[in-house]
């Protein structure tokens, strides 16, 4: 049963009062969760340190204590390749080798922070001061077709796989592939990974999806789903957003979307600036080319990438804009379905949230519109933490029965 907004948040009482201190104690108060960043793609690089607060990236633990980040989901993040044996090997090398160096150095700051397995352990963690850094698979690529690596996986301590990236490959088409569409949604492998993924108790992410991957996935996942990153499309018309209707069928579900701040994702973007043109030209020269590109290539388009954003930066959207997709969830389908995803260091952050430690200004605005202490505390996690327990549920049940 979806509940319409009878309450509409934003009929706040007058908040010209609010302090400082409120919205402190308010956040502090919630158990908080960011469900997506690329933070491990850091951690692989010799001059970043996770347990230092960093000039670069926007994620480390220091930071995540300022925020009052309690728990972060870091993604394993792997790009999708040509599917052929060897990238797909490399794929699933270089996933377990980001795993073991994120567990390896979380384990080196076992004072501050912990690799968390279930829901139970961010609140355990929580208590003891401790960040909870869960691990999450950003794209399915690593599994190739062996059915068998998602156990493998999930053993390695992954939550969650978001199916795919900007590309189709085995188990579902993207959302941001220009081909059309390989399986007109979840492919017959795709729909395997979602069955194993419900008996291990791991969170499905929609993320990336095409719009009939995820209706495919709704249908058959015995479990609610999460969309990790991914905002609103009825305020920005990107594909990777959800439309109304998806967002329907995810509360229907259980599940809950977690509004990422990316700023396309916010805004649409102003199409006739200078940057803008320079990235669509830019991605279209290397979707052209990609399929063949040596390390040196991507070495030297990554460059080039981040030499034109250096150049051209972004007018970003603010706090206030971000939250009006938090509202738009809450009025179509109610306080319970909706979180927060950050994708920092993977393009995420707005004017006036730009690292992990100014999560307090979500908090102050929806604080000003008028939400309740209960409502911040379900979408600073309270509802990502009722989908993963009954994530966990579900897979004790189908685990008892065979
Ligand atoms: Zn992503």
């Amino acid at each position: 049963m979806i509940i319409m907004a009878g309450v509409w948040p934003g009929s706040a009482q007058n908040r010209a009062d609010l302090t400082e201190k409120e919205v402190l104690r308010v956040h502090e108060k919630s158990l908080t969760i960011d469900t997506h960043c690329d933070t491990p793609m850091n951690m692989l690089k010799r001059n970043f340190d996770v347990g230092r607060r960093n000039n670069t990236g926007k994620v480390d633990l220091p930071r995540m204590k300022e925020g009052g980040l309690d728990a972060m989901f870091f993604a394993i993040f792997i790009s999708q390749q040509a599917r052929t044996e060897t990238n797909t090997r490399s794929a699933y090398d270089l996933a377990h080798e980001m795993i073991d160096t994120t567990v390896a150095v979380i384990g080196r700051y076992g004072d501050l922070a912990g690799i968390a397995r279930n829901a139970e352990d961010a609140l355990i963690m929580e208590k003891s001061g401790r960040r909870a850094i869960y691990l999450g698979l950003e794209n399915g690529f690593p599994l190739g077709k062996e059915l068998s690596r998602v156990e493998e996986f999930y053993r390695k301590g992954i939550r969650y796989i978001t199916l795919c990236h900007s590309y189709h490959n085995d188990i579902c088409d993207s959302s941001s592939d220009r081909a059309k569409p390989e399986h007109n949604g979840l492919s017959h492998f795709g729909r395997l990974v979602i069955m194993e993924m419900n008996r291990l108790g791991m969170i499905i992410d929609v993320s990336h999806i095409s719009d009939k991957s995820f209706f495919d996935v709704i249908s058959i996942s015995l479990a609610p789903v999460i969309a990790s990153h991914s905002s609103v499309r009825a305020l920005a018309r990107h594909q990777r957003n959800m439309s109304d209707d998806m967002i329907r069928a995810l509360a229907r579900n259980g599940g809950v979307i977690q509004i990422c701040l990316l700023d396309e994702y916010i805004r649409d973007p102003d199409v006739n600036n200078e940057r803008y043109r320079l990235e669509r030209e830019m991605r279209e020269k290397y979707d052209a080319v990609k399929d063949t590109l040596s390390e040196a290539g991507l070495a030297a388009f990554r460059k080039e990438w981040t030499e034109m954003r250096e150049k051209y930066p972004k007018d970003l959207p603010s706090v206030a804009d971000y939250v009006d997709h938090i509202d738009h969830v809450v009025s179509l389908v109610g306080i319970n379905h909706v979180g927060i995803g950050s994708d920092f260091d993977g393009g995420g952050g707005l004017a006036g949230c730009n690292d992990v430690s100014e999560f307090p200004n979500i908090t102050r605005e929806l604080l000003k519109r008028g939400y309740s202490e209960n409502d911040i505390a379900k979408i600073w996690g309270g509802n990502f933490f009722r989908v993963f327990r009954k994530v966990e549920s579900i897979a004790a049940k189908i685990s008892s029965k065979v």
